[in-house]
């Protein structure tokens, strides 16, 4: 076949993309397995890997080359898979294009001290020590909005790298919506809603018994071992290196079985994602998750739907039996069900359950905007966070260890990226509605404790995809209608009036 421009340009492509998951390697790595003392070697090696992949990625002649091929693909139907990867390369292209290198360093510089600050501030429980750095942050990412551009909302610049073409406005519409809905129900639990009781999650469960069984649960639920890996970390997370090398792990705590078994469910939900985009994509950006709320709804979709469902729990609810006799012998699924789904205004956003869950994303979502557009200096964000923390649940923390400061994301520089977990709960519920409706085999095997139909259609309508269609595109192309706080509302409602006996 004769060379032509997308020949060119795709080995381009290749080599970007093979430098980036390089990366992931020695970033997995270094979290699962490498001694402390290999760190500073480590560092070195991340960071000539990383401007060796900036180089690459925003060189002329990189643009000239998506160009060229542009030019030749110029024709082609808007879902084929070349004029698809044009889209999103020109995009990734302009974007960092839209950065100065000095920024990106003095970015990556600041990240980096106010994250060892920020773990040290929240150990001491000190958030003066943070502020100056966190202050910083926020003039910075003001800065980076300015250059990526924007056109109401500078907010909107930074959540569009998490998720394309959402806007704060809108989110922010959503979310009320979802905070109308849930808040009522939350007091109606709260005042006569039965009472639940969760003491046979929180016994001693030998760690060895809690592996065995995450690996046979993350089977059932269709993560494909022969193509991942299951290891070890204090902050779970999945890792993909390709397709057939999607890992995840997961943390274990030997009193308290919830972290370990959901941990486990969500990153598998990660991981099948990226197992399932199709070979076609391999080796370029589209072969990944669609964006990070998309993800998110993939890994949701498992932990909360799939794997906090009644009907997955009479089915598999023997083998944990199995698995723990002592613990759980004299228990039920049914208590164990209700166990997995107390709802309890809290006051840690990974501990809190699916109705909670989203509350805690809107005050994050509303302090953000308040820091980025000045009305919030960095000083008022522990004052702020109580104040919001009561209004929205109920419940203010102690100190700012259980408050502003439990989270990672800000002293790593990461604004806008909250509102995509609750995207995620979102996007899964519209998603499991419409797999539902799609057809009568999905509701009959998830009956029956099996996923297989319903993962037949997320990878028809969501994982083979990967990259190749906006967030918008995708949930309307798999669901018929653009992303709303319908399906999710429905779902929360009547799954928690009848766990509480509100009906
Ligand atoms: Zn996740």
């Amino acid at each position: 076949m004769a060379s032509t421009a997308t020949d060119a340009l795709l080995q381009q492509v290749h080599r970007i993309h093979d430098i980036g998951r390089a990366l992931s390697v020695l970033s997995w790595d270094r979290e699962v397995n490498m001694p402390k003392a290999g760190d500073s070697a480590r560092v070195q090696q991340m960071t000539t890997l990383r401007q060796l992949l900036h180089q690459f990625a925003t060189s002329d002649d990189y643009g000239a080359a998506i160009e060229s091929a542009a030019a030749e693909l110029d024709g082609l139907p808007e879902d084929d898979d070349r004029r698809c990867l044009i889209r999103v390369l020109r995009r990734d292209y302009d974007r960092s294009r839209k950065l100065p290198e000095a920024f990106v360093l003095e970015l990556s510089r600041v990240g980096a001290v106010a994250w060892t600050v920020w773990k040290q501030a929240r150990e001491d429980n000190d958030f003066s020590n943070f502020q100056p750095h966190l202050s910083r942050l926020v003039e910075l990412q003001r800065e980076m909005a300015g250059l990526y551009g924007y056109e109401q909302d500078p907010y909107d610049a930074l959540l569009d790298g998490y998720e394309e073409g959402a806007r704060a406005a809108q989110v922010g519409a959503v979310f009320a919506a979802v905070k109308a809905a849930t808040v009522p129900l939350l007091e109606a639990i709260a005042e006569r809603g039965r009472s639940i009781d969760d003491s046979l999650l929180h016994q001693p469960f030998p760690v060895a018994g809690q592996e065995a069984f995450a690996r046979h649960v993350g089977a059932v639920v269709g993560y494909d071992f022969a193509r991942g890996h299951l290891g070890t970390a204090v902050h779970p997370f999945a890792t993909v290196f390709d397709r057939n090398d999607a890992r995840i792990t997961t943390r274990w705590y030997p009193d308290f079985l919830s972290p370990s078994l959901f941990g486990t469910l969500h990153e598998c939900g990660h991981a099948m994602y990226e197992q399932g985009t199709a070979e076609a994509l391999a080796r370029t950006p589209l072969g990944r998750g669609c964006s990070s709320g998309i993800h998110e709804s993939q890994s949701r979709m498992i932990e909360n739907l799939v794997g906090r469902s009644r009907v997955f729990w009479r089915a598999h609810f023997p083998s944990l039996q199995a698995q723990f006799p002592q613990q759980l012998g004299q228990a039920d699924a049914e208590a164990f069900y209700r166990a997995i789904n107390k709802v309890q205004p809290s006051l840690i956003r990974v501990e809190a359950d699916e109705l909670t869950y989203n509350l805690h994303i809107i005050l994050r979502f509303e302090l953000e905007q308040a820091m980025l557009s000045g009305d919030l200096p960095a000083g008022d964000l522990p004052g702020a966070w109580r104040d919001g923390m009561q209004r929205l649940l109920g419940v203010a923390p102690p100190d700012d260890r259980e408050g502003c400061l439990q989270d990672v994301h800000w002293s790593g520089a990461s604004f806008g990226y909250f509102p995509t977990y609750a995207l995620g709960n979102l996007h899964a519920a519209q998603m499991f509605e419409a797999a539902l409706a799609s057809d009568p085999a999905v509701g009959l095997d998830l009956a029956a404790g099996r996923t297989d139909a319903l993962l037949g259609w997320l990878r028809e309508q969501v994982h083979r995809h990967g990259r190749k269609f906006s967030p918008d595109t995708l949930i309307e192309r798999a669901t018929g209608r653009p992303l709303g706080h319908e399906a999710f509302v429905r779902y929360v409602t009547s799954k928690f009036s009848d766990l509480y006996g509100l009906a």
